[in-house]
């Protein structure tokens, strides 16, 4: 068996969360390792590529990765007339660059990153067996691998709800700056987007599993449709998907024998259960996992309650508020075919949505 290497903070996954978490220890002085079983960085994107335009606090050169400015939401609720929201100000991310500049920037503070390097368990004693054959030894343990945590699952923290999507690109031929989003009866627990950036568009839809059946031909038909409208080309330039966590926060912080794990991004359950929008809380909660486990490390005992609290504070009021509606809207699909009514309720661009 090989030795145990011993080190302050072991990140897993070097998606936004992770990458910005190993950063922010690093460049307070922990050892930190990082691994992602991603062999490139960032790649494959499974991502429609969104973010708000606020980001740009947390990740000064957005703008390097920018396809496009976004300006507004239009929303498309069955057949009624477009509901469009203005000042909804957002910017198109090149999605794989994106991820790699902040792993680059997570090796420029001083962290050890590798790729092509998984994870494989962690023992009960906080030891991490990794897919080469190491194993580490870490005071703390980021778990930031994504929504089916191998970190969370490890400490019995797991994301229990999960959206589906299915998403492709496709040529754009009348270019506009703003999100398209298409809420229908046919999508219980979720809705289709059009995105555009710059000469092409990320068209997909995401909803409950239990559907899953209907998601191609749904988005086929989408396609199709937008096609007829001469909006986008025929051609399918790329396809993508993946899992969503859709039941808001999950305990952040938890213990494995001598190591402290904090979970941060998809694996803490961040990602807006109605949006799907998990970009922005992962780099927010990555970086403030990353100053928690430095600041332990230093002897600030009470690093880990603030962490758990901070993201309470930040996160928890909007997230049960989107779990409340998409809860509330699958109560109405078990029931009966939801009416417009109750898409806009169940939709962040209506005033319904933020009501009591
Ligand atoms: C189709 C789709 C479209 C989306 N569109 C948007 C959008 O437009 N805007 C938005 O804000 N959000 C969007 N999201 C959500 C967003 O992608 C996530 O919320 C975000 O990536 C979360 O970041 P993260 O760092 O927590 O996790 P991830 O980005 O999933 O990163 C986790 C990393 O952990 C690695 N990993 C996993 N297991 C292991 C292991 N055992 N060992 C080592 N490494 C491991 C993975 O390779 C991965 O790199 C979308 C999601 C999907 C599926």
């Amino acid at each position: 068996m090989s030795d145990v290497r011993t080190i302050d903070v072991l990140v897993v996954g070097l998606g936004p969360a992770g990458a910005s978490a190993a950063a922010a220890a690093a460049s307070r002085g922990a050892r930190v390792v990082g691994i992602d079983r991603k062999r490139i960085p960032g790649h494959p994107v499974q991502c429609a590529e969104f973010v708000p335009a606020l980001i740009g606090q947390q990740v000064p050169a957005i703008d390097q990765h920018r396809q496009q400015r976004i300006r507004a939401m239009t929303t498309f609720v069955e057949d009624e007339p477009p509901h469009l929201r203005e000042q909804f100000s957002g910017v198109m991310i090149e999605r794989q660059a994106f991820d790699a500049a902040l792993a680059a920037r997570a090796e420029q503070a001083g962290a050890e990153i590798w790729f092509g390097l998984s994870l494989r368990g962690i023992d009960p004693d906080g030891t991490a067996q990794l897919s080469d054959g190491s194993r580490i030894s870490a005071t703390v343990i980021i778990g930031a691998d994504g929504p089916r945590s191998a970190v969370g699952a490890a400490v019995g923290i797991e994301n229990t709800v999960l959206a589906e999507t299915r998403q492709m690109t496709v040529p754009l031929l009348m270019p506009f700056e703003e999100t398209d989003i298409f809420l229908s009866h046919k999508l219980p627990g979720g809705y289709a987007w059009l995105f555009p950036k710059g000469d092409m568009a990320n068209l997909g839809l995401g909803g409950d599993p239990r559907w899953r059946a209907h998601f191609k031909p749904l988005l086929d038909d989408l396609h199709a449709q937008l096609a007829a409208q001469g909006r986008v080309g025929r051609d399918i330039l790329g396809h993508t998907g993946g899992a969503i966590p859709s039941g808001g926060m999950l305990e952040p912080v938890a213990r494995m024998g001598a190591a402290l794990v904090l979970l941060a991004g998809d694996a803490a359950g961040l990602t807006n259960p109605v949006t799907g929008a998990g970009i922005m809380s992962a780099v927010i909660s990555g970086e403030m996992a990353g100053e928690a486990a430095a600041a332990l490390i230093a002897g600030q005992t009470d690093a880990v309650a603030a962490y758990r609290e901070d993201l309470v504070d930040m996160f928890a009021t909007s997230l049960a508020r989107a779990v409340a509606r998409r809860e509330a809207l699958m109560r109405v699909h078990d029931d009966h075919r939801p009416a417009p009514a109750d898409l806009r309720r169940a939709w962040i661009a209506f005033p319904e949505y933020w009501a009591a």
